[in-house]
């Protein structure tokens, strides 16, 4: 049932893509510049809301509405107030009504830098190498985003436009809530069908499955002592450690072969637990008085967060109880992530789309990618029944050092989504 579109239109599409290619670099050189980590998304959102004006469109700020959301099912706990940090959207809508509509969506949040004297050029300056851009966000996910930006473009550029409406939104927080792209779904009207270019395994793959997660803050308080009267003391990093083991050892057990779903047969470690942030002590020669442990725990298809919060209540309070705290006080926090795992129906049309795009402009084909992370796709999936294709450039060391992205990869997403958008939405003549 190949394209309702013409092969006139589509080489001038893909002919399109080739003509904005350096253009679109440039463009993500801007955005990696926005140094968009936790709550310092606010350049990042600038930045989109003046690539969607140049394309003629009128960008909206959705905020993320704490009390209107926290009844929902996918809302995650905050980490911190969603003042000035509003999402951006921006919505294209044709003259005519002729195909299916479309979401393109993408998180301008990056993770922190981590230790920058290990970085070969400075973060956030982004550098192009053997035909790799570098920097904080160049692979994860800002080059997607800037691949359908240019998809988009490209069908302007060859005096189209989808004749669907389709919307652009820009997202907060994918990196540790997901809030900001359920504020977006929830303010706009359901569409048809959504495209999230995120990295995959680094290889071209499409994703067919992702695991949910929690994120806890376990923070324990012993009791100070100087360290002559050691014996006196509580040490609560020493505390801390021996709560941390007891999540080592529900990892080995979420890993066993009996609790993983039939979606993830063949990954290797699905369930992750990380411990990602340590804070504690005062003083070299004090017994520590609080530490505080920073955990993200992974959730398996089958299993859910609300369960997986209960496993970790569990593991806590076990941990209360067991003499090597030695009485130190425990307190256990919700905040950031709160997701359930989802699968992504690898049938629907728009992936079915997206698939033979892909293979018609590189000859390579996308793989099914069970991910061991997660993306904003499960909000769709999970609360719409709308169906996700999410597929993106090649991204290397992603949360890493030296993260980088494929400038040819880069090249071939936005043609791909190019296609999958007018095959999808339909085209009519731009204005
Ligand atoms: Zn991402």
């Amino acid at each position: 049932m190949t394209d309702g579109i013409d092969p006139g239109a589509r080489r001038a599409i893909l002919e399109a893509c080739d003509a904005l290619r350096e253009d679109s670099l440039r463009m993500l050189e801007r955005l990696v510049r926005c140094a968009s980590t936790l709550g310092r998304e606010q350049s990042a959102l600038e930045e989109m809301a003046r690539i969607y004006e140049d394309m003629g469109l009128e960008p909206r700020r959705v905020p993320v509405d704490v009390d209107a959301l926290k009844g929902h099912p996918g809302f995650s706990p905050p980490l911190m107030s969603y003042e000035g940090r509003d999402n951006v959207v921006a919505v294209h809508r044709p003259r005519g009504t002729k195909g299916r509509s479309l979401v393109l969506q993408g998180h301008v949040d990056v993770v922190p830098e981590g230790a920058e004297d290990e970085w070969t050029t400075p973060p956030f300056e982004p550098a192009i190498r053997g035909g790799r851009m570098y920097g904080r966000g160049a692979g994860d996910m800002k080059a997607g985003i800037i691949s359908y930006v240019t998809a988009f473009r490209a069908l302007k550029e060859a005096g189209l436009q989808p004749a669907a409406e389709v919307q652009m939104q820009s997202v907060i927080e994918e990196e540790c809530s997901g809030n900001g792209a359920l504020a977006c779904m929830v303010a706009m009207p359901k569409a048809d069908a959504v495209i999230i270019p995120e990295p995959g395994p680094g290889l071209p793959a499409l994703y067919s499955a992702e695991v949910g997660v929690v994120w806890a803050f376990v923070t324990v308080t012993g009791r100070p002592a100087h360290v002559r009267d050691k014996q006196a003391g509580v040490n609560a990093i020493e505390a801390a450690m021996a709560i941390w083991s007891r999540f080592e050892a529900y990892e080995r057990e979420m890993n066993r072969a009996e609790h993983i779903h039939a979606s993830f047969r063949g990954v290797n470690h699905p369930v992750n637990v990380n411990l990602g942030t340590i804070e504690g002590g005062e003083w070299n020669s004090s017994v520590a008085t609080r530490a505080r442990l920073g955990l993200r725990v992974g959730v398996m298809m089958g299993n859910t967060a609300d369960r997986v919060r209960a496993d970790i209540e569990r593991i806590v309070d076990a941990a209360r109880d067991d003499g090597a705290l030695r009485g130190a006080k425990v307190k256990l926090e919700f905040r950031g992530f709160h997701a359930d795992p989802c699968v992504f129906d690898m049938q629907a049309p728009i992936v079915r789309i997206a698939m033979r795009s892909y293979a018609e402009v590189t000859g390579n084909e996308l793989r099914q990618y069970p991910a061991t992370g997660l993306t904003d796709g499960r909000f769709f999936q999970l609360y719409q029944g709308r169906p996700v294709a999410c597929f993106g450039p090649d991204a290397q060391e992603i949360h890493g050092i030296d993260e980088s992205v494929g400038i040819d990869s880069i090249h071939d997403i936005t043609r791909a989504i190019a296609l999958s958008i007018a095959e999808w939405c339909g085209v009519e003549k731009a204005l």
